[in-house]
């Protein structure tokens, strides 16, 4: 089985290494990843230059341009065979809730899963050292080769959180629904030294909804999260409600 890895750390990360280390005894691996750190570029492809691919090492490439661009190219044809399986990551950072928006991680998977392959995105829940890789790629590793052995729903991508604990502290996983997250309404402002106003965006994490059955509450409690996701954001309530929808337009 053909599993290609990809991450939106960048080719140097140490999440990507541990989850290569993983995936290297449930299949043959290629990885294909950015160059350098891509985090938070969401879905973004580039379109308007060449991209360019560097062979670091035998079945490892790094490319100047997004995680999609990755794995874009890597199924279209960059790759001698077609991937059994993409997985992503190992982040360094929760991608719950609303974060999945954003995630360079996730939308790696995202792009395997529309072009027909099963994925899988892998992150671990902190964002400071020391970070727990280890059980996060072991994990993976588990949950890649139920994928390839039992295959999964169409159109679905896998995506998964690991608390960030030792082995022995994590609880076990759940399968979650994606939950709601709360992020600081903040602009940082402040003055350069040639006196222009300059901008942080980001804000802080002011914590999330506590539904049951949410990722975010699964994290919390020392599971692992896996949420199925898939790329049809129509909102089927809303589609309901809009049924009857009457505006003054011929
Ligand atoms: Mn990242």
């Amino acid at each position: 089985m053909i599993i290609l890895i990809s991450n939106d750390d960048g080719i140097h990360s140490e999440g990507l290494h541990a989850l290569e280390a993983a995936l290297r005894t449930v299949g043959d691996i290629y990885t294909v990843a950015p160059d350098r750190e891509q985090s938070a570029v969401s879905h973004a492809l580039t379109l308007h230059r060449p991209l360019r691919i560097e062979e670091i090492a035998p079945r490892r490439f790094a490319v100047d341009g997004t995680p999609t661009d990755c794995v874009n190219l890597a199924v279209k044809g960059f790759l001698p065979v077609r991937p059994d399986l993409v997985v992503s990551g190992i982040n360094k950072g929760a991608n719950l809730g609303d974060d999945i928006t954003y995630s360079g991680t996730v939308s790696a998977a995202i792009e395997g899963s529309l072009l027909g392959i099963p994925a899988i995105a892998v992150s671990v829940v902190s964002w400071h050292k020391p970070f727990h890789f280890a059980p996060a790629a072991e994990f993976a590793a588990v949950l890649a080769g139920e994928v390839l052995a039992q295959g999964m729903p169409k159109d679905t991508l896998l995506n998964v959180n690991v608390p960030n604990l030792p082995r022995h502290e994590l609880k076990g996983y759940r399968v979650t629904r994606q939950g709601k997250r709360h992020y600081s309404e903040t602009l940082e402002v402040r003055i350069d030294p040639r006196g222009r106003k300059y901008y942080w965006i980001g804000g802080d994490d002011l914590g999330f909804d506590p539904q049951a059955g949410t990722d975010c509450v699964a994290v919390s409690e020392g599971y692992i999260s896996v949420s199925p996701l898939h790329v049809d954001m129509t909102n089927y309530r809303a589609l309901h409600e809009l049924r009857d929808l009457q505006l003054p337009w011929r």
